[in-house]
Order: structure tokens, then sequence, then C-alpha cells
């Protein structure tokens, strides 16, 4: 027996598959339309402001709750896209990527026994993050094959327990949104509780047909109980410089600092410099739904020449296909089969089941290179 041994706080977690599908991809050379991440350039004159700021000085630790000019900028935006009046002091805390502020504001609010309520198919890190805390998930499933949220079973789900309940639109993996009467639903449920909602929108901007991405912040009385999380990496196409911010009533940020400033305290300051100055060019996120639409409709165009079959997909940096009809093959295999044999890597959407699952349904990513698109489909039309 070793003198040192572990018990794992999360014994029913892996690796997660968006690194085990990656380290496939460049095992066996495959294009990788599994992690979402775009291999296009993000803007050369962001990543200019960046060098600027490292040579102006900007290196060293800026305020715990993030560059008090980003967080001014950041509450105007949200005054323009959402008619929000939010507190840059008191209520926007810029954290290391959306993920991390996520992970936050569920340390912030849970305690043991908890529950939360979780729509599956799930983004892979919100389940060990409420298990992490030891509060409990309660699993909802999204219905098939608009992955919208049945309100119903919601309500039957609520119990005195219920501490939050967890969001995220436009949605990883399916693409699919909150609409009005998802909202009008919403207001029902929580009104007069004590539940919180943890909102994540990383791909606020990723909205497609020009539908209205619904936040939290457009609602005061659901955002008087709201962590919404959102990330950089998502709308200036840099996944790797893990910046993100989250937006709580300032009761709740208060909370929420107090885990954050000894876990992170502060974050990268040159990004913060450079983004101050970026965001001021509004048509650089105003006009990303309608640039990432094309990607979606190239590929779809693309894909129709395979035998997968797309779901709709309303946002977001990914697209549902359908193989049901053209192989017995479950997810996980085929995604694996896929990357070795065909030299392209997906993600099955079991991975964002907690149990066991096989729709025959795989999440490709395409926010890519047109060129990447053409060869990746060229390789799956010899499936
Ligand atoms: N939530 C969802 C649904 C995501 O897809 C991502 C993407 N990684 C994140 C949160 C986290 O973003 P970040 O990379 O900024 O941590
Ligand atoms: N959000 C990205 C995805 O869903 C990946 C982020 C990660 O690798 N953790 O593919």
């Amino acid at each position: 027996m070793p003198v040192i041994t572990i018990q794992s706080k999360l014994p029913n977690v892996g690796t997660t598959i968006f690194t085990v599908m990656s380290a496939l991809a460049a095992e066996y050379n495959a294009i990788n339309l599994g992690q979402g991440f775009p291999d296009f350039m993000m803007n050369s004159q962001l990543v200019e402001l960046v060098n600027k700021a490292m040579r102006a000085g900007n290196n060293q630790y800026v305020h715990m709750n993030g560059l008090p000019s980003l967080t001014e900028r950041l509450a105007e935006k949200m005054q323009l896209l959402y008619a929000a009046a939010i507190n840059a002091t008191d209520e926007i805390t810029i954290t290391p990527g959306g993920t991390y502020a996520i992970y936050t504001a569920l340390t912030t609010v849970l305690k043991p026994g908890d529950e939360v309520i979780v729509f599956e198919p799930a983004y892979d890190s919100y389940i060990p993050n409420i298990i992490i805390n030891g509060a409990i998930p309660v699993l909802i499933p999204l219905t098939y094959p608009t992955y919208s949220i049945d309100w119903e079973l919601v309500k039957t789900n609520i119990s005195s327990k219920t501490k939050m309940i967890m969001l995220n639109t436009p949605h990883n993996p399916t693409g699919s949104i909150l609409s009005s009467f998802d909202i009008e639903q919403l207001r029902s449920i929580v009104k007069d509780t004590g539940i919180f909602i943890l909102s994540d929108e990383v791909y606020e901007h990723l909205i497609f047909d020009n539908r209205q991405h619904e936040s939290m912040l457009r609602y005061p009385d659901l955002m008087e109980r709201s962590f919404v999380c959102f990330s950089f990496g998502k709308t200036y196409h840099c996944t790797g410089w893990k910046l993100g911010y989250c937006v709580a009533p300032a009761a709740l940020t208060k909370e929420f600092r107090k885990v954050h400033q000894f876990n992170c305290f502060s974050c990268h300051s040159p990004v913060q410099f450079a983004l101050e100055k970026f965001i001021n060019q509004k048509e650089q996120y105003l006009q990303l739904g309608a640039a990432i639409q094309q990607k979606r409709d190239y590929f779809q165009q693309l894909m129709q020449q395979t035998k997968f079959k797309g779901l709709p997909s309303y946002g977001s940096y990914f697209q549902l296909y359908s193989y049901a009809d053209a192989s017995e093959e479950n997810e996980k295999e085929l995604a694996i089969r896929l990357t070795k044999e065909y030299g392209v890597a997906t993600i099955p959407l079991s991975s964002f089941y907690n149990k066991e699952k096989d729709d025959k349904v795989l999440r490709f990513c395409f926010v890519k290179k047109e060129s990447t698109l053409e060869e990746a489909v060229n390789r799956l039309m010899k499936f």
C-alpha cells in the first residue's frame, strides 16, 4: 500500500472529450471539427493592441474585479444591446474565461445537498462543477429533435432543495436557443422563490437568421437572481486567451468576488487594456452572427452530399448531424472511426449526457475556413 492515497472528489470523471478528440485528431492527422475553436486568424488589430499594451508597460496586476475602463465599456455594451442598467463597479467581474465564471458562480451559491436543475445534453463542465460542491444535479432532458425545454417537467422537478437553474443560450452542443415563451415560463416558475439562475451566454453574438438573443440581462425580474457568464474567446475568435466575465447583481457579485479573489485574484492585464479599446468597434460583434451563419449555411449545403442529416442550429459554433439512416454504430465508436479512418474528428452527443445514451448524433464545429469545411466534407462523402 502506498503511504499517500488520494480519494477522488470526482470518481466518475475522466478526461474531457474535447481533449480526447483533439488528441486523436492530432494523432491521426484528422481535420478537427470536434473541439469548438476557429481555425482562422483572429483580428490582427486586436493582436496589435495587446502587443502595444505590453510595450507600454501594462504588465502588472490590474484590479481584482477587472480593469475598470473595460468593465465600464462592458456596462455600456449591455445597455446598448439589452437595455440593461448594469453597474460596472459592483456588478461585473472579469474572469479567466467563461468556464471559470460558471464554476465560481456555482461555488458561490451551492451548499452540500442543494439541487441544481441542469438540462441535458449539457456542456461538460456543469455536472462535475455541481458535484464538487457537494450539490446534486437534477437532470432534465431537452426534447428531441428541437432540444427545447419541457417546462412541465421542470415544474415537477422543482423541490424545496432547488437552489439554481442552469441555462445555456445559444446552446452547446445543440445550437438551440431560448425563445420568449421560454422566458415567460422561467419567469413564472422562479417568481416568489429563492431560486438562482446561472445563464451561460458565451455564444450571445453567435445567433442566426435574425433571431433575438434572450439574455437574462433583458429582464430585471430574472436578472435580480442571475449570474450571467460570457467569454471574450468566442466573440473575438481567441478561445486560447481564456478571458470572460460574470454579470450579477451587487449582492451576488460581492459573494462571487469572495471566491474569485482567492482563486485567481486578477486576470491577464495586457488583453484587458487591448479589449477596452477594441470593444468600441461595435461592428465586430454586431456582424458576427451573420458572418458565422454563412459558415453554418455553407457547411450545411456541403453536408447534403453525405449521409449525415443536419438538425437545426440557431446559434453557437455547432450543428448536430444524425447518422441514424447510415449506421448502427454507437456515437463514440463512430466518432473514433471517422477520425481514424476518414480523417474527420467530431464530438459524440452522448458525451454531453451523464448516463449512457446513443441517439446516433454527432456534433460538428463549423467555425472553420471554407477550405477546411470543403476538405472535411470530401472525406465524409466516402462514409
Ligand atoms: N460555456 C459553453 C457552453 C462553452 O461552449 C464554452 C466554450 N469553451 C464555455 C462555456 C467556456 O468558455 P471559455 O473558453 O471562455 O472558458
Ligand atoms: N467549448 C468548447 C467546445 O464545446 C471547448 C472548450 C474546451 O475544450 N474545454 O468544444
